[in-house]
């Protein structure tokens, strides 16, 4: 397995669409990053850079160290798994994944041994004699990662691999690929639209938007620091909630709401020049709060809410709701029935707020 890094690299398509910008990422061996952000955002047009089946505009890609910009994709020891799995309808599970070998004129023992080798990673060995129309999606699915295994290739490439799995499915094969990296420790990039199965699956996580990057960090980083509004509102469902107002004198300000801003929380923002300026405060559902310690730590930072819905999910409630006219999530994790059109007491945990520079959209810090 391999390292791979890429220095600013672009993607002009002919028609003049700039899909990417100055992608850079050092890709360490071992590694499994996941690209993710929304549709269009120029996730595929990147791995497919990276496979070779797109020309690159600008830039460098350099795997162990070689630039292999101008490499065809089989020259390339990359091996790309599709979200169709393509697999060759009249042959078996066996020959599907022996197929690559054999076009290559391996030795048959080799190629017999790789093969073995894959079903025994894939639990397929019982299904070798199967053609892909005797098995389930999930079946397929691996067959269709057993034929880039087989390859022995330094970089797996994976686009939207379980999208076209139904749901549940789709979690089996998420933890079958967190074992089964665990086992190759293979380097692997892993394109989804999903932040659920890039967070689940990835040791670090590209956020991109519109063609940039906007974030690379593990997903505790993403997570809890995000570097900006787009980051923070993409990752974690629900989201995180963005509330516009003033911090002044210690205290952030919303029409007639006011919120205590914890004292070093205050210092960074008057430091930074923020006192009595618009920003924007963002508060994960989860970090609301209806009683407990939280509620006692942070006495100014109370706010009554009239709950529009609440939809119980079992161990919390996700209640809907707003504050000053802007609709706000609270998971509240609670023993009480919360009733719709009760108003409640709720409590900002105000030491995981995050402050954004208003015009920016960055975090402040
Ligand atoms: P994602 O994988 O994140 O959904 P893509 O990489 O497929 O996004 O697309 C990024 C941008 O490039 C989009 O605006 C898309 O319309 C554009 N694009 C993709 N493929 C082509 C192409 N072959 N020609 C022109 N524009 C393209």
């Amino acid at each position: 397995m391999a390292n791979m890094i890429l220095d600013k690299i672009n993607k002009v398509y002919p028609n003049g669409v700039h899909a990417v910008h100055d992608f850079s990422i050092d890709i360490r061996d071992g590694e499994f990053i996941a690209f993710v952000g929304p549709s269009g955002c120029g996730k595929s047009t990147t791995l497919r850079m990276i496979a070779g089946l797109e020309e690159i505009s600008g830039g460098d890609l350099l795997l162990e160290g070689k630039r292999i910009n101008d490499l065809a994709p089989k020259d390339r020891d990359v091996a790309m798994v599709f979200q169709s799995y393509a697999l060759y309808p009249h042959m078996t599970v066996y020959h599907n994944m022996a197929f690559s070998l054999m076009l290559r004129r391996e030795d048959p023992d080799v190629i017999h041994e790789k093969v073995l080798e894959a079903a025994r990673i894939l639990s397929l060995e019982e299904y070798l004699n199967r053609k892909p129309r005797e098995l389930s999606g999930g079946q397929r699915q691996r067959v269709a990662l057993g034929r880039a295994i087989v390859r022995n290739p330094k970089i797996f490439l994976m686009d939207e691999p379980l999208s076209n799995l139904d749901a549940k499915l789709r979690v089996q094969m998420r933890s079958e690929l967190i074992k089964l990296h665990k086992r190759m420790n293979a380097t692997t990039v892993y394109v989804t639209h999903d932040q659920v199965e890039a967070m689940t699956m990835a040791s670090r996580i590209v956020v991109m938007s519109m063609g940039y990057v906007q974030q690379i960090g593990t997903p505790k980083e993403v997570y809890d620091y995000p570097d900006n509004m787009f980051v923070a509102g993409f990752i974690g469902a629900p989201p995180m909630n963005f509330l516009k107002g003033r911090a002044d004198n210690g205290t952030f300000i919303v029409g007639s709401t006011r919120l205590a801003i914890p004292g070093d929380k205050y210092t960074l923002l008057a430091d930074k020049g923020y006192a009595g300026k618009e920003l924007v405060l963002g508060v994960r559902p989860e970090d609301i709060h209806v009683e407990g310690e939280v509620m006692d730590r942070h006495k100014g930072a109370k706010v009554s809410i009239v709950v529009e819905v609440a939809e119980l999910l079992g161990k919390n409630v996700i209640v809907y709701s707003s504050i000053e006219g802007k609709q706000i999530l609270a998971d509240l994790s609670t023993k009480h029935e919360i009733e719709m059109e009760s108003t409640i007491d709720i409590c900002l945990d105000m030491d995981r707020v995050h402050f954004f520079d208003d015009s920016t959209t960055e975090r402040i810090r």
